[in-house]
């Protein structure tokens, strides 16, 4: 991992990451929202009216990595979920998190990412 600048400081981006470089502002994304330690932009292939990803800026490859990690960053990762759900008007109704975790999960991108779903119905359980 090396170290590079971003906008609100340094951060460490591995090479080849799809998600790093969305951070490090290489691959353009829409941004919705931004704190000191996370990012959230809408998922390019959107399979709900509000489908947006939430993604530490430093490099966790999964769940168990970022839970691992111990510093607060989940807890982080989590309340920002809540407030771009809060911004896009679907806390009232209701909204899905999901991490998925593993390629039997579906897991494609291996940096951490939380899915926030939400503006329909979602049927249980998911396939
Ligand atoms: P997962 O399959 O859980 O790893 O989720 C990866 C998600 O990243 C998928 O929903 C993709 O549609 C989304 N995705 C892939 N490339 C991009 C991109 N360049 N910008 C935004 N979302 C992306
Ligand atoms: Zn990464």
């Amino acid at each position: 991992m090396r170290r590079v600048s971003t906008s609100s400081g340094y951060d460490y981006r591995v090479p080849d990451c799809l998600f790093c470089k969305i951070v490090a502002g290489d691959v353009p994304a829409k941004i919705v929202a931004e704190s000191g330690r996370t990012i959230a932009f809408r998922d390019i292939n959107p399979q709900a009216p509000t489908h947006v990803l939430i993604i530490p800026k430093q490099h966790h490859r999964d769940l168990a990595a970022l839970a691992g990690a111990g510093d607060g960053l989940l807890d982080e990762v989590a309340a920002q979920a809540h407030k771009v759900a809060e911004a896009e008007g679907v806390s009232g109704g209701g909204y899905r998190v999901v991490f998925n975790t593993g390629p039997e999960a579906g897991q494609t991108v291996f940096h951490v990412h939380a899915h926030l779903l939400g503006g329909r119905r979602l049927a249980w359980p998911p396939g």
